[in-house]
């Protein structure tokens, strides 16, 4: 796209961020803001597009504006929801800004370094792999698609009061790493001779557990989200791995049916060399060492702000009207799809869809 626009002869510039639009007569007729520290003002007379993302990286509208406690995400860095304050202060009507493009994200790499550009995973691989939750239980199957495996962990348990399932623990073994250490789509499993500072491990799975509670400590309680783990966590681990071995061995898993539906096999990968049942699964190693990884709920990106029509057009909150030259595509508009995630490149792909009809609309002069 890049390589198109200049083609065409378009002006790109970097590090100006627009701060407002100007106005006239009642339309948008350019943007204003700064770049490094002098201020400019841009003017378009046929109009204004904001494509300039979603709000994961600002705390107090995440707060303000996502239904539980996501906090992290992979989105570019620049994503603060600057259009947010730029569309309420025209009057736009805000839509879609609970929903979210979600993913699991490993946590330690954006504790340690907020500024990393750490990528969501889109695909738990590893046969023998669970995750579990604070109570060393398994709550999913871990196979699901990103957006549904992200969603799970937002899960609100009203008997206690609590989101048991914001940090859960990939837990994993030796071989896991010999055969599903490949490096794509986000896979956070590294090879066994590649270290790796975010991985927790242990001998044996007493070992392990008792490590993971010295990491959280370390992390600290803003980090875990609050949640502590529970007193009996080691037995609870204990217990979910002896009883999914002892189905994994058959190539079942009765409670979630992990490794049955196209999709989950397409992204597991390949079986491992000697698994005819379900490459999917396969029981834990007999002896150590044993690995745990603290995964987070982690956002693409936000998908709400300013509504839009059909044309990409800004809608006002008065009177549900387009607001003259003012167009936004991609993350920063109240994104058409609600909670749904379609597919992967359904953001792209609307973004774009939605860009290319502001455009159209611009180039008729209505
Ligand atoms: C790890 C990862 C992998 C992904 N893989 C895929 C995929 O395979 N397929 C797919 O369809 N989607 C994928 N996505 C999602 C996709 O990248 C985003 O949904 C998409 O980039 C959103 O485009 P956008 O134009 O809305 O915003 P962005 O791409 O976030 O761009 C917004 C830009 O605007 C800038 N900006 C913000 N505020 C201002 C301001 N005030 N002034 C000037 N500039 C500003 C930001 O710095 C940023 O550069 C992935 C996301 C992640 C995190």
């Amino acid at each position: 796209m890049r390589d198109a626009a200049l083609r065409l002869g378009v002006d790109i510039r970097f590090g100006y961020r627009v701060s407002d639009v100007i106005q006239s007569d009642n339309r948008v007729t350019g943007v204003v803001g700064k770049s490094k520290d002098k201020t400019f003002a841009i003017n378009a007379t046929r109009g204004v597009l904001f494509a300039t993302g979603g709000f994961t990286h600002n705390p107090e509208l995440m707060s303000d504006h996502m239904s539980a406690p996501v906090r992290l995400g992979g989105a570019a860095k620049g994503s603060r929801g600057d259009f947010m304050k730029i569309g309420a202060s025209l009057g736009a009507k805000l839509h879609n800004t609970a929903a979210a493009w979600l993913a699991p994200i490993p946590l330690e790499a954006l504790v340690r370094d907020p500024q990393s550009v750490t990528t969501n995973i889109f695909a738990l691989r590893g046969d023998s792999m669970i995750m579990v939750n604070k109570y060393g239980h398994r709550t999913v199957n871990e196979k699901l698609p990103y957006h549904e495996l992200g969603r799970s962990m937002l899960r609100w348990d009203a008997s206690k009061a609590e989101h048991p399932d914001l940090r859960m623990y990939m837990i994993f073994d030796k071989s896991a790493r010999v055969h599903f250490s490949d490096g794509t789509s986000g896979n956070p499993i590294k090879p066994p001779n590649e270290h790796d500072p975010n991985l927790v491990e242990g001998e044996t799975l007493d070992e392990l557990a008792a490590a993971i509670r010295r990491r959280i400590e370390d992390l600290g309680p803003v980090a875990m989200a609050g949640l502590n783990i529970a007193d009996d966590f080691e037995t609870g681990i204990k217990q979910t791995i002896e009883e999914f071995n002892k189905h994994a061995a058959t190539g079942t898993d009765p409670n979630f049916h992990r490794g049955e539906s196209a999709i989950e096999l397409f992204r597991n990968g390949p079986a491992r060399p000697g698994n005819e049942k379900n490459p999917a699964l396969f029981p834990f190693d007999k002896t150590g060492p044993y690995y745990a990884l603290i995964l987070a709920p982690g956002t693409l990106d936000t998908k709400g702000g300013p509504a839009i029509d059909s044309e990409a057009r800004v809608l006002r909150a008065a009177d549900n009207k387009p607001i003259p030259g003012l167009f936004a595509a991609g993350n920063c508009a109240g994104f058409p799809s609600g909670q749904a995630y379609w597919a992967g490149g359904a953001t792209i792909g609307l973004a774009v869809t939605f860009g290319y009809l502001a455009a159209l609309n611009v180039s008729s002069n209505k």
